[in-house]
């Protein structure tokens, strides 16, 4: 059989809300079956069976969602499944006016689970459903006689919807800065080798090939520490990348690997073409002067390139070729470009 290959960023994405699908499932089954119990005995097979094939749903679902590239999808359906049976269990002869406190959990576990859009949607279907059958069911239950008890219920379903939506999107748009800051070199705003990695295997498609790589490292910038201090090298860091982002086309890619080490991905370029870029942003480098204070800053840089000619070329691979070009530049005396 074969087996999905799961990409383990699509694996780390939401993460959490793996985590709480599998909590929910696990819950879903412990409950459902204590349900199931407690329905046999008490006579209401009708209900019996819609748990146990709820029960059953949660058990099949527990090592989908492990591994699942559409989490997204199986958390609808099971929210779908899971709210049916709640609305099942309003209608259901005999059962109490209690089964609404379901409902005021549905828009929490909607909006943590599938997230503000979907959850909301799901929610917008579930429970002005599940009040109208509450009303129809209940409706000369002694509590519609006390309008404290209905604002009570209102209240507390319109609360559970609004915190749930506010903190879900508070939490998404924290997780969002947060993938960025993990991903952005602080000191030059640039992307890092991270995002280099994440971004790599999308640039293999055929009509981005070839693909240049460009590593390009600063020529003797330890004397620019030492000479003038840290900060001046950290402001030459920051003008090399500015030159690097307006040098680039929109469709290239431009991240600092680390220390003073840059690189440039070129999609759909050839040897020639990434020579000829190569030689604009070593130019541009050497003509850059960086002023600190009363000095001016002039450096140069050393360039490798290298080339992935089809798409089985691993970005390490791509990295060392290029690594080895810029060594040889360095090598050759340093402000070149070899590739
Ligand atoms: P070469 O021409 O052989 O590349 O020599 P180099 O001096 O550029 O290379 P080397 O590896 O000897 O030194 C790199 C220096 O870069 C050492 C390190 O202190 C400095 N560096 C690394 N990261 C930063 C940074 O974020 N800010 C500053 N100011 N310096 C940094
Ligand atoms: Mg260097
Ligand atoms: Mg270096």
């Amino acid at each position: 059989m074969n087996s999905v290959t799961v990409p383990d960023e699509a694996l780390s994405f939401h993460r959490h809300r793996r985590a709480l699908m599998q909590v929910l499932l696990i819950f879903t089954a412990l409950f459902g079956v204590m349900f199931i119990v407690l329905n046999f005995f008490a006579g209401k097979y009708l209900l019996m069976g819609v748990e146990i094939a709820v029960t059953a749903f949660a058990l099949a679902l527990l090592p989908v969602v492990r591994r699942t590239p559409y989490l997204q999808l199986w958390s609808i359906g099971y929210l779908f499944v899971l709210y049916s049976g709640v609305s099942y269990a309003l209608i259901a002869p005999d059962t109490s006016v209690t089964v609404f406190g379901w409902v005021l959990l549905m828009p929490v576990v909607a909006h943590l689970l599938i997230g503000r859009l979907w959850g909301g949607l799901l929610c917008a279907v579930f429970v002005p459903l599940a009040g109208a059958v509450f009303i129809w069911r209940f409706g000369t239950d002694p509590i519609f006689a006390n309008p404290g008890s209905i604002a009570n219920m209102v209240t507390i379903t319109s609360c559970s919807y609004l915190l749930s939506y506010v903190y879900e999107g508070s939490r998404t748009e924290a997780e969002r800065r947060l993938r960025r800051m993990a991903a952005t070199d602080a000191l030059t705003g640039l992307p890092n080798r991270t995002r280099l990695e994440q971004i790599y295997t999308g640039h293999m498609s055929v009509e981005r090939l070839p693909l240049a790589l460009l590593m390009i490292d600063l020529d003797h910038f330890k004397r620019i520490n030492d000479n003038h201090g840290h900060g001046a090298g950290d402001t030459v860091l920051r003008a090399v990348a500015a030159i690097m982002r307006d040098r680039i086309r929109d469709s290239d890619f431009v991240c600092r690997l680390g220390g003073e080490e840059f690189c440039v991905l070129l999609p759909a370029a050839d040897l020639f073409a990434a020579r000829e870029l190569a030689e604009r942003i070593r130019d541009a480098i050497e003509t850059l002067e960086c002023r600190e204070r009363e000095a001016v800053l002039r450096l140069t840089v050393s360039i490798g390139i290298a080339i992935a000619e089809d798409a089985a070329v691993s970005l390490d691979t791509l990295l060392h070729a290029a690594d080895q070009n810029l060594y040889r530049a360095k090598l050759g005396g340093r402000n070149q470009v070899i590739g």
